[in-house]
């Protein structure tokens, strides 16, 4: 029997696991399928709270904690598992490519200038200075220096082996068919390997957290949207930062990428790639940098982002069943919000308080 249990081998569950073990806690953690082979490694990993986040706020503030924590948090994991997770903060533009584009970007560059952000508004020469492959179309936008990408893949392979050295027991290829009640208190849950029994359990199933809900009867509202997202060589292309437009975002990698994305469509929980959603997401990039006509093609994948109703996550105890918590539905940003994620999670589990949690407790979906 482990302190805590946490169900779902994503971004979410390995970064929870990981804490909770650094804290002290005894922790096994379950996934039905291969580590972070889901929503996790069909990530972009772009770490934008400011570009992703449409208004001042609890998400944008919960964003700007983890964006906060990468730099410490992904030097820790690389010395642990003694391998490159990519991390680059060097910044990145979202662009406009008319005026009435270029408004509506404007309003959004002063909120969050008045709020002290890190922002500057550019015009299109200007950018195309940050960013000399910009396309002549571009008339406008924000910069954004201290924002940028990691390589989630690798960043998922280093939390794997960072959790193994620090004993979290690691179970793949299991799926959870149940959850375990006693005198109406979760003990765990059943699995197609047999039983399995903890103090805590954690939920961080991703895009399928609804489903185990449903084991309970809770209706917690919890679907799976697609994004359809590509990756073409950059040989040739030598593009320097991040590039954020209302038809798509282009995000030149280190490892000789650049990822293109991403279509949300709703499929319930088909995540191939169509010829519509690959041909949206690769017209869709090509007004900002024509460069990209010429590109090879790499590859093109699908992923299941884990979408509450109201767009936050669900963070904290399921109330009336004590003993189970959940960790998701972190829709476009679970990559970005895995650190804050693992520390807000594991003091809750530490210390039973939910006060750093409040806008995203779970019970805001219950009666
Ligand atoms: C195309 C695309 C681009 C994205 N780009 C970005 C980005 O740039 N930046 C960013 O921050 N985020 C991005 N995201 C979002 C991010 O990928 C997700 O928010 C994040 O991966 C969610 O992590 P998770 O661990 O909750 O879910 P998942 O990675 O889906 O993990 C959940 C795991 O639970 C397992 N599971 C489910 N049911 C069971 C069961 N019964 N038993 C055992 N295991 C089970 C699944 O197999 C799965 O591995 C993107 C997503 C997509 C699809």
């Amino acid at each position: 029997m482990s302190d805590c249990l946490v169900v779902g081998g994503g971004i979410i569950g390995l970064s929870v696991a990981y804490e909770l073990s650094k804290r002290g806690l005894s922790v096994t953690l379950v996934e039905q399928g291969e580590w972070g082979g889901q929503a996790s490694s069909a990530a972009a990993g772009m770490l934008a709270p400011l570009k992703e986040f449409a208004s001042m706020g609890p998400m944008l503030d919960l964003g700007m904690e983890s964006l906060r924590l990468y730099p410490q948090w992904a030097q820790e994991l690389e010395e642990r598992a003694a391998g490159d997770v990519q991390l680059s903060l060097e910044g990145l533009v979202t662009v406009a490519l008319n005026d009435a584009e270029s408004e509506q970007l404007k309003a959004k560059f002063h909120w969050q200038k008045e709020a002290g952000h890190d922002v500057r508004w550019l015009d299109g020469k200007e950018l195309r200075e940050v960013e000399p492959l910009l396309s002549e179309q571009v008339v406008a936008g924000i910069h954004s220096p201290g924002e940028g990408h990691i390589n989630n893949r690798l960043l998922l392979r280093s939390l794997v082996t960072a959790c193994r050295i620090q004993g979290v027991q690691l179970l793949s290829g299991c799926v959870v068919s149940g959850i375990a009640v006693k005198a109406g208190r979760v003990i765990g849950v059943e699995t197609t390997s047999g039983p399995i029994r903890a103090e805590h359990t954690i939920i961080a199933s991703g895009a399928w957290a609804g489903i185990m809900m449903q084991m309970l009867d809770l209706a917690i509202p919890v679907r799976p949207v697609r994004g359809q997202i590509a990756a073409v060589s950059s040989v040739g292309i030598p593009l320097r930062t991040v590039i954020f437009g209302t038809s798509g975002y282009i995000t030149p990698k280190k490892d000789g990428k650049i990822v293109i994305g991403a279509t949300e469509d709703e499929s319930g929980f088909q995540r191939e790639v169509t010829l519509a959603g690959l041909a949206s997401v690769l017209n869709g990039v090509m007004p900002y940098v024509p460069a990209l006509h010429a590109a090879a093609f790499l590859e093109a994948w699908g992923g299941l982002r884990p979408a509450t109703a109201d767009g936050k996550p669900l963070l904290g105890p399921v109330p009336g069943w004590e003993g189970l918590s959940l960790a998701g539905g972190h829709f476009r940003n679970g990559i970005l919000l895995s650190p804050i994620t693992a520390k807000r999670m594991a003091d809750y589990v530490e210390s039973g308080r939910v006060d750093r949690l409040e806008a995203f407790l779970p019970s805001r979906f219950l009666p």
